[in-house]
């Protein structure tokens, strides 16, 4: 029998969703999964916006998120998953310009100097629906009609069909601070900062954060049974091509060249390397 996790966070909840192999190999094996670009691109930016959002209003400016990207960047430099990449300098250039991109489109969406921040980068944890539920709110900020929960995203927005379940991330954090707090906050944002920068905004609801939690504790229930059978299954797909458990798993391996054989798998896909 394998222990269940002490905490559940929604990240983990789509691995294991994604593939139950997957998430025994990354939670219970804890085989390094190294932040790849995008991720440390991610990183870079929403600790820059960190900072930035903890001045006062008035210091919320393009000019002051330049400084401190340029004063943190050491940070980044010295990063172990960073020094992995082995990036050359035109390729450090190319890190820095994306993470600027990323930065810079939140004066797309909003003016920082405006929002009235409560928090930044705020653990969350509660019991819902008796699961464990952990997570960090990147911003949570203060409105006429009441909080607001704010998450920055710098991969892609998803397309319009995947965009509710985009959201289903900022109604689990309303949730889980209503059972800190006491208080549902009024709205969730989702901010996608770069160059296709969109936002995505709901009003929160009791009904919605019932149907998210419920929906999470189903995924819990199914990897308590997993973890009571010792059982984990894969699930093979286009995702296999990303998957850095790729080079130990079998299954993951007919499926990778099954595609590449019938031309559905990209061919810079990083998973080739491992098999
Ligand atoms: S390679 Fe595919 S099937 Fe194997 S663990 Fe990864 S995602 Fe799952």
């Amino acid at each position: 029998m394998t222990s269940l996790p002490k905490f559940f966070s929604l990240s983990a909840a789509n691995m294991y969703k994604q593939c139950p192999r997957k998430w025994k190999h990354r939670y219970v094996d804890k085989i390094p999964d190294p932040p790849g670009e995008p991720a440390l691109i991610g990183t870079f930016a929403h600790h820059v916006l960190e900072v930035l959002c903890e001045k006062d209003p008035e210091q919320r400016t393009r000019e002051e998120a330049k400084k401190i990207a340029s004063e943190t960047w050491s940070e980044t430099v010295n990063n172990q998953a960073f020094q992995d990449l082995a990036l050359t300098e035109e390729q450090q250039r190319e890190f820095r310009w994306k993470a600027w991109t990323a930065i810079d489109g939140l004066w797309e969406l909003e003016n920082p100097a405006e929002i009235d921040v409560l928090s930044t980068e705020k653990r969350v944890s509660a019991t819902l629906a008796e699961v464990p539920f952990y997570g960090i709110v990147d911003r949570l900020d203060q409105s006429n009609e009441g909080t607001v929960v704010t998450d920055y995203k710098t991969g892609k927005p998803p397309k319009p069909a995947y965009r509710d379940k985009a959201l289903d991330q900022i109604i689990l954090y309303a949730a889980a601070i209503e059972s800190e707090t006491g208080e549902l906050p009024a709205k969730g944002r989702l901010l996608y900062l770069g160059k296709d920068s969109l936002e995505l905004e709901i009003n929160i609801s009791q009904e919605l954060t019932s149907k998210s939690t419920n929906q999470f504790a189903g995924t819990w229930a199914d990897l308590k049974r997993d973890c009571e059978h010792d059982s984990f299954d894969t699930d093979v797909g286009p995702l296999c091509g990303w998957c850095p458990y790729a080079g130990i798993c079998e299954s993951g391996q007919k499926e990778i060249k099954k595609r590449l054989g019938a031309g559905r798998m990209r061919l810079d896909a990083p998973a080739l390397q491992l098999i």
